[in-house]
């Protein structure tokens, strides 16, 4: 009997009676992390990282939390469950399951490059590894977040000398916390969206020390708007909603930026490929460094990517599951929608 089978409702652990991150209601859930695709309403318990519990909060309403800290292992039915950083979002969590001697870790998102927020990515040894493939093509090759945070300064400096206002357009949980430090230390104000607002509350109030950010809102001074610096969601993009910034510039933060003409396409001004992911090389990095003996992977080019990994001699296979949705569309269907509050 697997560790971890493969159902229609989600990962599920069969000794444990426990599913991870289920995308239907289950009795049990063992959750990575807060994306929406991940972490789905419905289930009668969650078992999750501290950091992630306040995010469920916000997003799913009050539930039966459990949350833990990275390394505490819980017993469920004899099993034992750990979480281990993943690096992708804060409290983003691989999770290790451990049964009869045999060890299954289940990635989540994860990135191995350490943001300063979410954690740095731990390799954990196991026989079976169950990865993500979001941007598992070679195409992907991120260059460090320094470099392009400094691209996104010099961007918004410009902008602000030809009068213009800086639209960033970023995921409201992740890539709007990750970004606000590159931008804080350029400007002493920063505008948000109402989704990035509501996320950014919820942290706050769980004792993150983030730079400070003001609502839009219709009574903020236009004054104010000018030259200014926004984060928005990628739904605010081609809305009403934009058209108070005028003259401003759009510039989107996402890995897909990376593919050239996406900007273009995407009705912007600038693409910064910055990621919440793993590029090619990083996947492959944290699989190695896993040692196990079989892969399976999950949402994103997991075709390309597990057969790539059966050349090279590991032993891989796709799986089907109902993940994808953040920043984890294929690049020609587009960025996906957040909600526009
Ligand atoms: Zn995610
Ligand atoms: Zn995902």
């Amino acid at each position: 009997m697997p560790v971890i089978e493969f159902s229609d409702k989600g990962l599920y652990c069969r000794a444990g009676g426990f599913y991870i991150d289920p995308w239907r209601p289950v009795e049990k859930a063992v959750i990575t992390h807060a994306h929406s695709d991940h972490a789905r309403w419905g289930s009668q318990w969650y078992l999750c990282h501290h950091f992630t519990k306040p995010i469920l909060q916000v997003r799913l309403g009050q539930n039966n939390y459990q949350s833990i800290e990275w390394n505490e292992p819980v017993y469920i039915n004899g099993v034992r469950v750990t979480l281990h950083p993943a690096g992708h979002i804060i409290g983003s969590s691989q999770i290790r399951v451990e049964y009869e001697g045999e060890v299954w870790v289940v990635s989540g998102d994860y990135k191995l490059e350490n943001d300063g927020l979410s954690g740095v990515f731990e390799p954990v040894k196991c026989h079976t590894f169950i990865t993500e493939s979001t941007f598992g093509l070679p195409i992907y090759n991120w260059k460090p977040q320094e470099e392009i945070f400094t691209g996104i300064q010099a961007w918004i400096t410009k902008n602000k000398g030809e009068g213009k206002t800086s639209i960033l357009i970023a995921y409201s949980l992740g890539k709007a916390q990750r970004l606000l430090p590159c931008i804080a230390a350029i400007t002493d104000k920063i505008l948000v969206h109402g989704a990035v607002y509501n996320v950014h509350q919820a942290l706050v109030n769980a004792g993150w020390d983030l730079p400070n950010v003001e609502r839009v809102t219709q009574d903020t001074p236009k004054e104010d708007l000018k030259r200014a610096v926004v984060i928005a969601p990628s739904s605010a993009q081609g809305t009403t909603w934009l058209r108070k910034f005028a003259p401003y510039a759009i510039g989107i933060c996402s890995g897909w930026m990376q593919v050239r003409g996406n900007t273009r396409r995407k009705n912007a001004d600038a693409g910064f490929a910055l990621s919440d992911h793993a590029d090619w090389n990083g996947l492959l990095a944290a699989i190695k460094a896993t040692e196990a003996e079989k892969v399976f992977v999950t949402h994103g080019f997991q075709h390309a990517f597990s057969r790539y990994l059966n050349e090279q001699g590991i032993a891989a296979a796709e799986v089907k599951t109902e993940y994808g949705g953040e920043e984890e569309m294929a690049a020609e269907q587009g960025l996906p929608d957040e909600e526009t509050s």
